[in-house]
């Protein structure tokens, strides 16, 4: 007769597990919110504890149960904190409402995904009034982060006390989804995600390694990158889990804002687009002496292509960037740039490339790439093909989108649509995006919505809209237009055109006018010509708003 194999038991890795660690372990650790008036608020971990189980049953006393969406439109905050553990803690799925897309989209993706309730800050109310009535009914509960509920409105404190100790929480699988983010970066509609609490666990439980983000309970960690943004590089989750101390920053993202709360709550890692990070070097350039103390900081850098003249800059000032690449499909965390001892030695200059490359996959992700052919590709640092993804915390369909199915091989893996070549240590750097999109300061603009939105203007025969580098946004979107014959078209009367579908920070910064828009053999616009031609492009005023 065989042996009966004892092995481990049957644990499921939740993350109610990490709320109640919260208390029981870390009862007295801080976490600090900055309001939209700037005064700091300070909260415990058992304090977060006890009001995301208070969240959690009040939910459940309003009727929605396992599986319904409920949505944050938040900035960072510790009540978005409750909402990460109290909405998964009832079953339910955190969906997190990106509050920079245009207020079409947002409704867009609250309708899709079919929210039924919408935490909502009441300082975001004005944009939350600009979608709310194209999305089926839903409950509104408003947080008072800025201090005022409008009459007749639900307040998330009042509603929070509503709950009672018979409402007994759920059993939750370890399968059962805990959070959605939707991503607007390919064509065509936004797409969600759903991520489960064993995904978020065990992406909690690698990030947190110290050859990924490394933190511990010795960490002030203030995320910079939005909690609405692929779960805040699920920052919240992993620097919870290992009793950080957490510094949110609110809506004040400008440097001097975030540079005073670096140095007065002495946080010591940090995570953000690059975008913030050149912003903030320029701050501190203007008078180093005076951020002497910021040394020892490490931030994670990532969303799109760190520069290394930035990495190299902030390590001279005692300030490491650990340039991460991911995708909200993935969780986010796909790949670190930690440089291995044996590389480190060979020289700065040696160093520095490697730290400015995409990086290596962390434990549990793993990679290939492969040709338009579909060969799968040598990792020989040279071969460059789209880059393709699997492991436990990686996508395996869209909510919803079965036309999107094809973003997946037969065999599984995730094609995340970056052009990439490997070497043989398995460090990924990027080269191109066969993506048709643009990313400015870390969000998403795409550059077919735009184009089909132009060649909507009476004015105008063909449009193609290509991304170009701008020194502090990254990417913007510069329109090549062709006119109809004997019309005229000027940058304001296209602006407002597209105002109605697209935010003001999305739209074109400038527009040039060209004969004919160059096409591959199948007809399909040649953006990499034209990217090519207009590529020592000077931009103009700068247009993007900041909200
Ligand atoms: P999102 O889902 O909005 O986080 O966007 C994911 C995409 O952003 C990736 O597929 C890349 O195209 C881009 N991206 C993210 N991180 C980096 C990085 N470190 N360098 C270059 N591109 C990046």
């Amino acid at each position: 007769m065989a042996d009966t194999v004892a092995t481990m038991m049957d644990y499921p890795l939740t993350l109610n597990h990490l709320l109640t660690r919260m208390k029981e372990v870390y009862p007295i650790q801080e976490v600090v919110s900055q309001r939209p008036d700037k005064s700091n608020t300070r909260q415990t971990y058992a304090n977060i504890h006890d009001r995301a189980q208070k969240l959690a049953r009040a939910l459940l006393k309003a009727g929605v149960g396992k599986g319904d969406r409920v949505a944050t439109l938040a900035w960072n905050h510790g009540s978005h904190l409750e909402c990460y553990y109290g909405i998964p803690a009832a079953g339910c799925v955190m969906h997190t409402l990106n509050l920079r897309l245009s207020p079409t989209d947002i409704g867009y993706i609250a309708a899709h995904a079919d929210d039924k309730i919408i935490i909502v800050d009441d300082v975001l109310l004005p944009l939350y009034d600009q979608f709310k009535d194209n999305i089926p009914a839903h409950r509104t509960i408003v947080i008072p982060f800025g201090g005022r509920v409008p009459d007749g409105m639900e307040n998330y404190e009042e509603f929070i006390e509503t709950c009672t100790d018979d409402i007994v929480l759920p059993e939750i699988a370890e399968t059962d989804g805990c959070a959605m983010c939707y991503t607007s970066g390919t064509t065509g509609d936004p797409k969600g995600v759903i991520y489960s609490h064993r995904s978020m666990v065990l992406h909690s439980m690698i990030g947190a390694t110290p050859d990924v983000l490394g933190l511990s309970n010795t960490d002030c960690v203030l995320p910079v990158v939005p909690m609405f943004h692929a779960n805040a590089w699920g920052i919240p989750y992993a620097g919870t889990m290992v009793g950080a101390k957490f510094v949110f920053p609110g809506p004040h993202l400008d440097p001097e804002s975030l540079l005073t709360q670096f140095m007065t709550e002495k946080v010591s890692f940090s995570g953000g687009v690059p975008t913030v990070w050149l912003g903030i070097l320029q701050t501190i350039e203007k008078d180093p002496a005076k951020y002497e103390a910021l040394r020892g900081l490490r931030t994670a850098v990532g969303g799109s292509a760190a520069p290394p003249a930035v990495i190299r800059r902030f390590q001279e000032l005692g300030i490491t960037v650990l340039h991460a690449w991911g995708m909200t499909e993935m969780s986010p965390l796909g790949t670190v740039a930690q440089v291995k001892p044996h590389l480190a030695e060979k020289g700065d200059d040696v160093y520095f490339s490697y730290r400015a490359r995409q990086g290596y996959a962390t434990p549990f992700v793993d990679l290939r790439h492969r040709d338009s052919d579909g060969q799968i590709l040598p990792w020989d640092g040279k071969s460059m093909g789209e880059l393709e993804v699997r492991g436990p915390w990686i996508a395996s369909s869209y909510h919803n989108y079965p036309e999107a199915a094809d973003r997946w091989s037969n065999d599984g893996w995730f094609r995340t649509g970056d052009i990439v070549t490997m070497d043989d240590e398995g460090y990924v750097q990027i080269t191109d995006r066969s993506k048709d999109v643009i990313k400015s300061g870390g969000e998403w603009i795409s550059s077919v919505d735009l184009e089909n939105a132009i060649m909507g203007h009476p004015a105008v025969a063909e449009a193609a809209v290509i991304a170009l580098y701008h020194p502090k946004w990254d990417e913007r979107p510069l329109a090549c237009i062709v006119l109809k014959d004997g019309e005229a078209l000027t940058k304001t009367e296209l602006d407002a055109h597209l105002l109605d579908e697209f935010a003001k920070w999305q739209l074109p910064d400038d527009i040039v006018f060209i004969d004919e828009v160059p096409k591959t053999s199948t007809g399909k616009f040649q953006k990499l010509a034209l990217r090519k031609q207009f590529e020592d492009w000077q931009w103009g005023k700068d247009q993007r708003m900041a909200i």
